[in-house]
């Protein structure tokens, strides 16, 4: 079986449903085929913040921000990567940011701020509304009504070469459990987003993180293995987000996640959350918070340790504990600390967790929203019980540990003064991987310096050695690089230089 179409899309994320809007607005017949059963993606699974200078919310909020002073920010972000980005795809970035913004709001969606998120010097990160499942709905409903012909549970399994010019002419895919050759006369556009659970690609360029999961089980990055197999070269595969520590989730998703992701609803959110007094929405932000994000440092730095299954200790705390996190049994851990510790993360400054901006979750936060993760006792015994740990095993490990702080003076205290506390059942995981195919300003994928004749890459795939630290610059590359990319393909752009 045969499909026809001018450009044609593998993935429906969020660069995906951007990249099928703009090449539908250009004039082009649009294919988007999506491996998963729903559209989404990590995009579905994120936050939804996006940091962008210049929007008309800044405005309105009477910030004045450009981007040049967002390029100089990213600066801040980069650590260990610093000398790696590709500056001229960060200059994309910064100056089309505030334009996908608008674009996304223009489409139906909503966004709350911008809240200030630290280094950035202005408040410039935008927060969706009511969810980021906003995301798919919004750019899906768009495409469709654009005549996009979008197929789920339909897995791209090869690029196909066109012999003639050594570019590609569409994809082999399977669809409805057959094997389906769809042709793009055109153009494709890969938007598969990234390898964060793939241990292949991760051992390739982190061996030490290839066994740990990722968040997003599907983000196995098919469109990179795609690329390569047509002889494109992956740049930054070494740049992966993570291990982070979260807190497992809850049974049923918190209540933001499950709102619909309405307009009305979002327009309601925004005035509310811009008039009321935020008092009034703290339990319904903590109820968010608690489910989805891990614990900062500075709780272990305060003196929490992490026990395993086995109610043993099994790492240094400070160094690294995600890696090992994922070694223990079940790949579970728990913190356990004193009254002393759980005193000072009851309220400003300390905090368990949070969400730069939007709000800070305290220790009372998770006793309240998540008591199948806390736990509280008079003795390490009953506590170990409450847990259902070996308390004998707890007893011993917190004593030997005690016990060797003398000399420790990283840490503010041992786990001394009952009543005691556990958080948990903690896990590891990878976040995000930064690696993607190298590409031009046009997004056209490169085969060392020549281009790929009609292959394009967007969003995460197609970061070409661009570094996103920091919040909401993903789902803003994602959405400008898509829109970008979908935009070329369709009017079958030439190649372009490399720059
Ligand atoms: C928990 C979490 C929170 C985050 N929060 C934020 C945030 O607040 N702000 C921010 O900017 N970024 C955030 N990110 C990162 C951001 O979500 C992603 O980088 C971004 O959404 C990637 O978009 P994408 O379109 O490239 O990929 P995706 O959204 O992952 O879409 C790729 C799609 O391609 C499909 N696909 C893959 N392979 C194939 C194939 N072979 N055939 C067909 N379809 C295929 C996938 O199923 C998927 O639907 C977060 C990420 C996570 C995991």
């Amino acid at each position: 079986m045969k499909l026809e179409c001018d450009v044609l899309v593998v993935g429906a994320g969020a660069s995906g449903l951007s990249a099928a809007i703009e090449a539908a607005d250009h004039g082009a017949g649009v294919i988007v085929l999506e491996k998963n059963s729903m559209p989404g993606g990590s995009s579905r699974l994120s936050v939804g913040s996006i940091n962008a200078a210049g929007s008309s919310l800044q405005k309105r909020a009477g910030i004045v921000d450009t981007p040049d002073e967002h390029f100089a920010d990213m600066d801040h972000f980069m650590g260990p990567f610093a000398g790696k980005d590709n500056l001229a795809l960060r200059r994309l970035l910064v100056d089309n940011a505030a334009a996908s913004l608008e674009w996304l709001m223009s489409h139906g969606l909503c966004f709350y701020g911008p809240t200030a998120d630290p280094p950035h010097r202005h408040p410039r990160m935008h927060n969706v509304l009511p969810n980021s499942r906003a995301y798919p709905y919004y750019l899906g409903r768009a495409a469709r009504r654009r005549g996009v012909d979008i197929r789920l549970d339909a897995p791209v399994l090869q690029i196909l070469r066109d012999e003639g010019d050594g570019g590609v002419r569409g994809a082999l895919a399977r669809i409805g459990g057959q094997p389906v050759e769809v042709l793009a006369r055109s153009g494709v556009v890969l938007a598969s987003g990234d390898y964060s659970n793939d241990p292949e690609i991760k051992q390739r360029f982190r061996p030490e993180l290839a066994a740990i999961p990722a968040i997003n089980p599907t983000a196995t990055g098919d469109g990179h293995k795609l690329g390569e197999a047509l002889g494109a070269r992956m740049v930054n595969g070494e740049v992966v987000y993570g291990p982070g520590l979260r807190f497992m989730e809850p049974s049923q998703p918190s209540l933001v996640r499950r709102l619909p992701p309405s307009w009305l609803l979002g327009k309601l959110m925004q005035w509310a959350l811009n008039s009321l007094p935020a008092s009034l929405f703290r339990p319904f932000v903590m109820s968010f918070m608690t489910a989805s994000l891990g614990p900062e440092a500075a709780l272990l730095r305060a003196g929490a340790v992490l026990v395993n299954r086995e109610g043993r200790r099994f790492v240094d705390e400070l160094v690294q504990p995600g890696l090992a996190i994922a070694q223990q049994p079940a790949g579970h851990a728990w913190l356990v600390f004193d009254s002393r510790v759980a005193q000072m993360f009851s309220g400003p400054p300390h905090y368990v967790s949070t969400a730069p901006g939007v709000a800070f979750a305290y220790l009372p936060d998770y006793q309240r929203h998540r008591p199948d993760l806390y736990h509280r006792a008079d003795s390490l015994e009953a506590l170990a019980s409450s847990v259902g740990l070996p308390p004998d095993a707890l007893r011993q490990a917190i004593d030997s540990h005690n016990a060797g702080l003398v000399t420790d003076t990283a840490r503010a205290g041992g786990v001394v003064q009952g009543p005691f506390h556990a958080l948990g059942p903690l896990e590891s995981r990878i976040v995000i991987t930064d690696g993607g195919l190298a590409v031009n300003t046009s997004h056209q994928v490169l085969r060392g310096d020549e281009v790929v004749p009609r292959l394009y890459a967007a969003g995460a795939v197609g970061q070409g050695g661009a570094l996103l630290a920091g919040n909401g610059h993903h789902i803003c590359w994602a959405v400008t690089s898509g829109r970008r990319a979908g935009r070329f393909a369709a009017q079958r752009l030439a190649p372009q230089p490399l720059a």
